[in-house]
């Protein structure tokens, strides 16, 4: 397998973008080799500069739910381009993907698109501290919701990934400002709301975590989290810009039966093109610009291509039977892969929510990001560079999720389980 015009690339591109790459876990820096260059995808597969093909298991880190290039979402794009491609004018597309969304979830009176995740959380905190007239926050550790000053505190993703989970850059006087719980510990952020009784604005948390690797929610920890926040009157975020459409059509607030006052998408809303979202009760979202004073904008935003992707997208979603499939393929890989760890006695834990899941190489039930960090990264890197080589395409860190997409076949799926079988031989 060679992947010369990669290497090649990847030469290129350290002198002009740094690190060679538009977001730091694209580099490969963890599992050390260089990052592929993609020239091409479809379905399943994607395939390099060199065009050798892979299993795709990042799916561009979740968008690509129903895999790559899928013929109805293309063919809609083609039309919609030939339209024209940004007004900068409200149009009817953006009405149809906001009244799917409020539909798809009850929790949202209204929405604003944005062009991506990071706005979505960042846009969200703004208006939860215009709303309480408060400036403190509540996250965990280990969860990402983008690179906003105030979310690189102890964040998950690439921070968690490059050991930098406290930006430099983030100055003390907004980082003050930010105070971190232990994810699936309600005595944690209780205690935090008791030493500062009136000065939260909100918890912003995970629907179901994904940047830490994945990890699930306890049984009644995000219902309560919604009781904390009532009680000592802070709003809860839910951050679904991974989750949203990945666990059901309806996210993880659905599934646990939780109620946010205001919930972020992204990701699959775009269907593969930029858009963001947030969303909550019509009090809270008409404090928003033009209707209220929280100033929030965008060139982009509403753009009615990236429109088009998500209405395709959410279409598909909406077909029966769609998330059985999806969450069966899950499951064979799930299973199967402790199948072979047990086997191969390799101490590991398969964590799954939905249609993601990580393979933990710690003995630990993990259940937030402690637990997490007790995995072993030395044979987290090579069980990846011996899955790419049998063609696997995983995500380069232990503390990202793998997608699984409507597009794998149960083929895929015995392909991949081989290459598993092969990798944790003597690992
Ligand atoms: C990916 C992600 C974000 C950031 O979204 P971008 O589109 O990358 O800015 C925020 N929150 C969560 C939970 C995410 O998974």
């Amino acid at each position: 397998m060679g992947t010369k015009k990669s290497a090649s690339l990847l030469k290129r591109a350290s002198a002009l973008i740094p690190g060679g790459v538009n977001s730091p876990v694209r580099a490969f820096k963890a599992v050390g080799g260089g990052p592929l260059f993609i020239s091409r995808a479809k379905g399943s597969k994607i395939f390099d500069a060199d065009n050798n093909p892979y299993i795709d298991y990042i799916g561009s880190w979740g968008p690509m739910i129903l895999g790559h290039a899928h013929p109805k979402v293309l063919s809609a794009l083609k039309k919609a381009i030939d339209k024209g491609t940004s007004f900068g004018a409200p149009t009817e597309l953006e009405l149809t993907l906001a009244e799917e969304t409020i539909k798809a979830f009850p929790s949202m009176d209204m929405v604003r698109f944005v062009s991506s995740g990071t706005e979505a959380a960042m846009s969200a905190i703004r208006l939860a501290r215009a709303f309480t007239k408060r400036d403190d926050i509540i996250k965990f550790e280990g969860c990402y919701h983008g690179h906003a000053d105030s979310l690189l505190v102890k964040a998950g993703s690439g921070a968690a990934t490059f050991g930098v989970p406290d930006s430099p850059g983030v100055p003390a006087d907004f980082a003050k400002h930010t105070f971190n719980a232990v994810y699936n510990d309600l005595d944690s952020v209780r205690a935090l709301f008791e030493q500062n009784p009136a000065s939260v604005a909100c918890v912003i948390v995970e629907g179901a975590p994904g940047n830490m690797g994945v990890v699930t929610p306890r049984e009644g920890f995000l219902p309560g989290l919604a009781e904390l926040c009532k009680q000592f009157g802070g709003l809860l975020i839910m951050d679904e810009v991974m989750s949203g459409f990945r666990l059901c059509y309806g996210g993880a607030q659905k599934v646990y039966n939780v109620v946010p006052d205001i919930t972020c998408l992204g990701k699959i809303i775009g269907g593969g093109l930029p858009v963001g979202a947030f969303g909550g009760k019509r009090q809270i979202m008409e404090m928003l610009s033009p209707s209220g004073p929280v100033y929030q904008a965008g060139t982009l935003s509403g753009n009615p291509v990236a429109m088009t992707a998500g209405i395709e997208t959410l279409k598909e979603l909406r077909k029966k039977g769609a998330y059985e499939k999806l969450l069966q393929t899950t499951e064979t890989l799930c299973h199967g892969i402790e199948e072979i760890a047990e086997r191969r006695s390799i101490p590991c834990h398969v964590a799954r929510a939905g249609s993601m899941l990580t393979v933990f190489f710690t003995e630990r039930h993990v259940e937030n990001y402690t637990d997490a960090k007790t995995s072993n990264l030395k044979r987290f890197s090579q069980y990846f560079t011996r899955m790419l080589k049998n063609r696997i395409y995983l995500p380069p860190s232990q503390f990202e999720a793998l997608f699984v997409s409507m597009a794998h076949t149960k083929k895929d799926v015995s392909d991949t389980l081989a290459a598993v079988d092969r990798s944790f031989k003597g690992l």
